[in-house]
């Protein structure tokens, strides 16, 4: 668990700037938690709510925990991040309530983000969880969504790799009825992560778009792979020829080309 208020030194610093794509995402968040701080007459006028629900989607890889961190960074206002995981208790009735006691947390300090980054927990195929303690726990879950319809100022955002086994009943209207894809980086998104990978390191005649061309289908974690991969071949010739050893175009290429993308049977 983990909560920071908006001055908190702690404060994860990573913010949208370091998260290549997902500019429908990064919208969504601003109107939903961002904007209504900013403009609140504009939000009274139009008569649009602070907060609401939103569900990332998406492939392993491609970004999803990372652009959570971001929001932390991004919004000025307290953030609450819990992995369902922890509050699972096998005694009757605690894990609800350890639930309504997150939900309270996120209301008593609106206007609060609440990020859960592992939805998938509450899929049927858990070992260890009988399927009546998750059905309590979906409920409850549902329960507390239904109770912040109301302007409370909370912004739930939730994030599952298996979005068909969530309940239908959390899309209905006031609970994640925004649902967001988090797809592979396409072209563009591929082009913001590359430089974002390339930043800092001492790569020589870098090459943007043929890198680009050559990654298609890659996730930002096949691209940071790539990324890592290079270094370290370059570092280990380095050490060998105990001379600077830049990471090259080729080294890259020759990286990417060996790499199967990892997310070819979501
Ligand atoms: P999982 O569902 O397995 O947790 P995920 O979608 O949450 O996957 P991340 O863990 O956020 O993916 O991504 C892994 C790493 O890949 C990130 O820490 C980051 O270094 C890199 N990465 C992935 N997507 C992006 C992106 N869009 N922009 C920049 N870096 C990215």
């Amino acid at each position: 668990e983990t909560f920071f208020t908006p001055g908190d030194p702690n404060r994860f610093e990573t913010t949208f700037a370091d998260v290549g794509g997902m500019d429908e995402l990064k919208e969504e968040i601003r109107l939903k938690i961002i904007y209504p701080l900013q403009y609140p007459d504009l939000y009274k006028a139009y008569g649009r709510r602070t907060g609401g629900g939103i569900l990332i989607y998406g492939p392993p890889g491609c970004g999803k925990t990372l652009v959570l961190r971001a929001v932390a960074g991004e919004v000025p206002c307290n953030y609450l991040s819990v992995g369902l995981h922890e509050i699972f208790d096998p005694y009757f009735g605690s894990t609800e309530r350890n639930l309504h006691q997150i939900f309270e947390t996120a209301r008593a300090n609106a206007p609060c983000v609440l990020v859960f980054d592992d939805l998938d927990s509450l899929a049927q195929d858990r070992r260890n969880v009988r399927e009546s303690q998750l059905r309590n726990l979906v409920n409850q879950f549902l329960h507390e969504l239904d109770g912040l319809r109301e302007n409370q100022r909370v912004l739930v955002i939730g994030a599952t790799n298996q979005p068909w086994a969530l309940d239908p009943a959390f899309r209905r209207p006031g609970r994640f009825d925004q649902a967001i894809f988090v797809q592979p980086p396409d072209a563009l998104a591929r082009t913001q992560i590359i430089s974002l990978l390339a930043k800092d390191k001492p790569i020589s005649n870098l090459d943007v778009p043929t890198l680009v061309d050559a990654t298609g289908g890659f996730s930002g974690a096949d691209l940071k792979w790539v990324f890592d991969r290079a270094a370290e071949l370059a570092l280990s010739a380095a050490i060998h020829t105990g001379q600077p050893v830049p990471i090259t175009m080729e080294l890259l290429l020759n990286v990417a080309r060996s790499h199967a993308p990892t997310m070819n049977s979501w």
